[in-house]
């Protein structure tokens, strides 16, 4: 009504009669602001997926794609095999993964990977631990080993022998007296590091513990995980990546040491972690119906059904089988993203571990570059000596890094830079006694991104 028309009949005394709402004028408009508002509000809360999604993975993907194609790793000539592999996996053995043999070693094909030292827990008796999960099937070398809740990991022993309840430390020293290796995971975690007794190696980095730095908003984590994951993989968890740089200095105060602790030697390896126990399943009920739950072997409901719908779909399943599943963290994904080499003489486990041991070993984020083909060496007075080795520093000794592909080499002496090089190689005369030790970065958009960590070589 228009206003003049009103105010004619307030003042004539005549009752007003209430506006009608005009559907045909104003609901259009209503319902396109409404739709505007869910619109805008839709794009806030998926911004950064979409983001991601088309501008930055797909970049990603195809700027390391052009690096991997530039690659020229030169042979090695010492008559070993530079070997990429995996440690700190779990299987059906831990309370928390169902990875099958098949799956694991599936995953270890696709990831192209040589080697996997296992860590289950709680331990498992060597007679219990199927002939699967140990020696080779397929061309992967499989390790059988331990994980305990004070943070060790540890292969080739009795895992009986060690006491789920004793310290780290004890635990450690029982590993080494049944002959068994003995390393540290997870260095996000507190350890009485300078306490502890001599072991042989420890993680500079854990996939598992990165991952769960990153807190996403529920609506951003479904787009990543259902749409961007299965075409971009190695970008999403590369989203996840936290630089190790804190536990690298860690590793680097236990092997140069200070007043009060000597130095001493670890070996750098990276923990996959791999669990495959990110996901979601259905699981028929006893009910004969339908339970979503995670891919872990708890089966935790998160949703359950029992109607038609569900009972179709659960028909002819038995009850607790698995009808559907989706899965984050695959195998493959989570060997892929980051590996240890170690520089062998061969594929059995004897092999690998001597490998291990003598710290012949370098830690890589593959999933970026491959890395194969780098080396760190020091050569002097005719002898060649490899990461992990003591050498007798001499004055026309020689430190070389050689990579497959032009990046930032960074040559640390006691973790301090003393000499760096943006190319396929350096070259630097040690004069000083030391740990030396490289590290190596990828152009990429402007940021370097952590690729390599070798192992120290000791000039004493
Ligand atoms: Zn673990």
């Amino acid at each position: 009504m228009p206003w003049k028309k009103k105010r004619k009949q307030r003042d004539s005394g005549t009752p007003l009669r209430p506006t009608r709402f005009n559907f045909k004028g104003c609901g259009c408009v209503s319902l396109l602001l409404l739709f505007l508002v869910l619109a805008t509000v839709l794009l806030y809360s998926q911004w950064t997926f979409l983001q991601h999604r088309f501008v930055t993975y797909p970049r990603m993907a195809d700027a390391l794609a052009e690096l991997e194609e530039k690659r020229r790793p030169a042979p090695r000539a010492d008559g070993r095999t530079d070997l990429r592999g995996v440690f700190h996996s779990h299987s059906l053995l831990s309370h928390d993964s169902m990875g099958t043999p098949a799956e694991i070693v599936r995953g270890a094909k696709l990831a192209k990977i040589d080697f996997i030292f296992l860590t289950d827990h709680p331990a498992t008796p060597p007679k219990d631990v199927p002939p699967e999960l140990q020696g080779e099937h397929d061309g992967i070398t499989l390790i059988p080993g331990v994980e305990t809740s004070q943070g060790m990991i540890a292969w080739f022993f009795d895992t009986r022998t060690v006491d789920p309840k004793a310290s780290l430390a004890e635990q450690i020293t029982a590993v080494q007296a049944a002959g068994g290796v003995a390393g540290v995971c997870h260095p996000d975690e507190p350890r009485p590091w300078d306490h502890l007794p001599p072991f042989t190696a420890m993680e500079i980095y854990n996939l598992h513990a990165d991952a769960k730095k990153t807190k996403w908003t529920m609506s951003y984590r479904v787009g990543e995980m259902f749409w961007s994951m299965p075409k971009y993989p190695m970008e999403v968890f590369y989203g996840l990546f936290h630089d190790p740089m804190g536990y690298v200095a860690l590793w680097d105060h236990l092997t140069i040491g200070d007043e009060d602790h000597p130095g001493r030697r670890v070996v750098a390896i990276a923990g996959n972690d791999a669990h495959q126990n990110n996901g979601v399943r259905l699981v028929v009920s006893p009910q004969g119906g339908l339970v979503l739950t995670d891919t872990s072997p708890k089966v935790e409901p998160m949703m359950e059904s029992t109607n038609w719908l569900a009972r179709r779909f659960a028909s002819g399943h038995a009850v607790g089988e698995t009808v559907w599943r989706w899965d984050a963290d695959l195998y493959e994904r989570s060997f892929r993203f980051v590996n240890t080499h170690l520089l062998a003489t061969g594929h059995s486990p004897s092999e690998l571990r001597a490998a291990l041991e003598a710290g012949h070993a370098y830690v890589a984020f593959d999933s970026l570059v491959t890395a194969t083909g780098f080396d760190f060496s020091y050569r002097a007075l005719d002898q060649r000596f490899l990461m992990g080795d003591e050498a007798p520093l001499s004055k026309q000794g020689v430190l070389s890094v050689d990579l497959p592909v032009s990046a930032l080499i960074s040559l640390k002496r006691n973790g301090v830079p003393v000499a760096q090089a943006h190319d396929t190689q350096l070259r630097y005369t040690a004069k000083e006694p030391g740990v030396y030790r490289v590290e190596v970065f990828l152009d990429y958009d402007g940021t370097a991104l952590p690729w390599i960590y070798s192992n120290p070589i000791y000039l004493k």
